[in-house]
């Protein structure tokens, strides 16, 4: 098996536990179910060394050596995500644990939030009336279905969540516009769906918490219809805000962000799967935390 590089996780011995460990993590509740990852691009078990200062333990940051993606090197299981370890939750932890630990730098990030506003916000539902054409659009992670909110009316909503309460929240009102929505991991809730069933997909602050993103995005592309686009929107790791504020980036989530993507490893990543990356005009600037890529389906 591959090495977390962390031994603060005991691996239980046997069958599929083998794979699985406990890691104890002082600020939720209890122990989290956590898998060991080998590198999320190119399969690497062995090769990543730790991206230097980035590391929270018991969560390393690691580089892949062979490939240059970052990740970090255990995850929470996909049974811990469904209720306890949702996002919601764990993200008002990070900001806990910010605010505790870090005043006077949340401070100074605040004080540079006018960065963010240079440019408008950029909102899905006028992204997808310009890159998509009608029919049955996806969401992955779609929470309560709350960004699918104000999409024209040729588009049928759908989407995918792993947390429940979000889940059946979203799928009552796809289903007021002839979609649904599914309760499960998005790797399993894709699966569910025929070849070319889209015309979009929507991923906004989701691929970097996806324990299997390229197996993901090889299954967006197969329920893309041809021409049909992916919107995503993911932090970039290449920011300039990274690079200055190093460990203390907003980017960085504790065990929240698990990919760390640059506009090379999501284009590779993409193409990979018959996806062909390309940024608008102003998606994907140094000076922003994030990026925003529109994939296309070959
Ligand atoms: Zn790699």
């Amino acid at each position: 098996m591959p090495d977390t590089g962390d031994d603060e996780i005991s691996v239980e011995p046997e069958g599929n536990a083998a794979k699985i460990g406990w890691v104890a993590q002082p600020e939720t509740s209890g122990p989290v179910h956590v898998v060991p990852r080998s590198c999320p691009q190119c399969g690497d078990p062995n090769g990543a060394t730790p991206a230097s200062g980035y590391s929270l333990p018991p969560w390393t940051i690691k580089t892949c050596a062979e490939c240059g993606f970052t990740y970090i090197t255990s995850a929470p299981a996909y049974d811990a995500l469904f209720e306890h370890m949702a996002w919601e939750k764990t993200a008002q932890l990070e900001n806990e644990r910010r605010e505790s630990t870090r005043r006077l730098q949340q401070k100074l990030s605040k004080k540079t939030r006018w960065r963010l506003h240079l440019l408008p916000r950029k909102r899905m539902p006028e992204l997808l009336a310009v890159h998509a054409v009608a029919g049955n659009v996806i969401d992955l992670g779609c929470g309560d279905g709350g960004q699918m909110a104000g999409i024209a009316d040729h588009f049928v909503p759908h989407g995918i969540e792993i947390a429940s309460a979000a889940a059946a929240r979203a799928d009552a009102w796809f289903r007021e516009r002839g979609g649904y929505a599914i309760n499960a991991a998005c790797l399993d809730g894709l699966k569910q769906f025929p070849d070319a069933y889209f015309t979009a997909a929507t991923l906004r602050s989701y691929l970097e918490h996806e324990l299997h993103p390229s197996a993901v995005l090889a299954e967006v592309a197969r329920v893309l219809k041809p021409g049909a686009v992916a919107i995503v929107k993911v932090p970039n790791y290449a920011s300039l805000n990274r690079q200055v504020m190093g460990n203390r980036w907003c980017g960085f989530r504790y065990p929240d962000h698990l990919n760390y993507f640059t506009p090379k490893s999501l284009r590779t990543m993409a193409a990979k799967h018959g996806l062909r990356l390309r940024f608008g005009p102003t998606w994907c600037l140094p000076t922003s935390d994030n990026m925003w890529a529109l994939l296309r389906k070959e």
